[in-house]
């Protein structure tokens, strides 16, 4: 491994680079420069701090760069790796969610591929092996429905942030907790799913299924529907993602068909979690308005973190912000710079 990086965890940057020995490593929080360096010192690692995070991926000793930042502030790093060649594993769905036109079109000049590293999506990527000329007829991802699948808005009126960071089946950050609880993160998947397969909105369809075992499907045109199956576990898509085409033997835990007796399905409740219709109604709309919709959702689910808002009105932002930030057709990088700084004003203004 060439360069390992983080934002402000010190301690785990650490603990990896013992374990990894990268040639380089970036802390992106300065105020922690000073504590990785004196500890990776004596191994011979360099440091970096600041905006480096933005300029490693462009070394010329690395073939692929993972890129799994949080919500927007991965676009420009994945961009500057993109334009200097790298391929892509993209654990990072904001960043196609935001400028998904401006990405895949850079990767389509630059020769680079875009492995995705989120379970749906690397599902979706395993189905679609060897039937690359065959047109899909549906894509179907499915989703666990959170922590609070069948409740309803009285119910929901009350949630805590503790409640919410409780994820059934997967363990991930705050954000995509939150995300998954929403029902933003299949939001943002299917808008995703979009750009990395080049299916039209109307052709993905969400699909409720609690136990996560199924980890999305493809139905062809012949009528035949692929499926990729296993445990509820990230290993394996990024595995995947880093060996493709190949499958690397582990150890991994294996799915036992006997311990999951009933795998069972709905339809999304989008009358009560408004957001998955919300990130239909962006995506539909084309231009600027997913990145409006991604915006105005980190800036929500940021205050619902701090206590300052309710679970439902995280919603209630989003809508506001789609409804009043001035809609651009054909936008341009620039563009998608403004308007996410104009909907987080926004957003914040509506919110106090
Ligand atoms: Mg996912």
């Amino acid at each position: 491994m060439e360069v390992l990086t983080a934002g402000s965890n010190a301690d785990l940057l650490i603990e990896q680079s013992v374990v990894f020995n990268p040639n380089v490593v970036v802390i992106a929080d300065v105020n922690q420069y000073d504590k990785v360096q004196s500890a990776l010192d004596p191994l011979d690692i360099k440091v970096y701090t600041g905006d480096a995070i933005g300029e490693v991926v462009s070394m010329e000793q690395i073939d692929i760069v993972l890129t799994a930042l949080v919500g927007y502030a991965g676009l420009l790093p994945t961009i500057n790796a993109i334009k200097a060649g790298k391929d892509i594993a993209l654990a990072n769905k904001e960043t196609l969610v935001v400028a998904g036109d401006i990405v895949t079109a850079l990767a389509k000049e630059h020769g680079v591929n875009i492995y995705p590293v989120d379970s749906e999506h690397s599902a979706i990527f395993q189905c679609l092996i060897g039937e690359f000329h065959n047109p899909v007829e549906k894509l179907i991802l499915t989703a666990s429905g959170g922590p609070f699948r069948g409740q309803n808005e009285e119910f929901l009126k009350s949630v805590k942030k503790s409640d919410a960071l409780k994820h059934p089946n997967w363990d991930m950050g705050a954000k995509v907790t939150i995300d998954s609880a929403t029902l933003m993160n299949k939001g943002l998947e299917v808008i995703e799913a979009t750009w990395l397969f080049g299916i039209p909105a109307e052709k993905i369809e969400v699909l409720v299924h609690p136990q996560s075992i199924i980890h999305s499907m493809v139905q062809f045109e012949d009528g035949s529907i692929k499926a990729q199956l296993g445990l509820p576990d990230m290993k394996l898509p990024i595995q995947f993602a880093l060996s493709y085409p190949r499958r690397l033997k582990s150890d991994f835990p294996r799915m036992n068909f006997a311990d999951y007796p009933q795998l069972t399905f709905e339809q999304p409740d989008v009358q009560t979690f408004r957001n998955l219709a919300l990130a239909y109604e962006a995506l539909n709309r084309g231009g600027n308005v997913p990145c409006i919709l991604n915006a105005a959702n980190e800036i929500a689910v940021s205050e619902f973190l701090k206590e300052r808002i309710g679970f439902l009105e995280m919603s209630d932002v989003v809508e506001t912000c789609l409804s009043k930030i001035p809609y651009i057709t054909s936008p341009c990088y620039e563009d998608y710079v403004e308007t996410d700084k104009e909907t987080r004003i926004k957003a914040i203004e509506i919110i106090s």
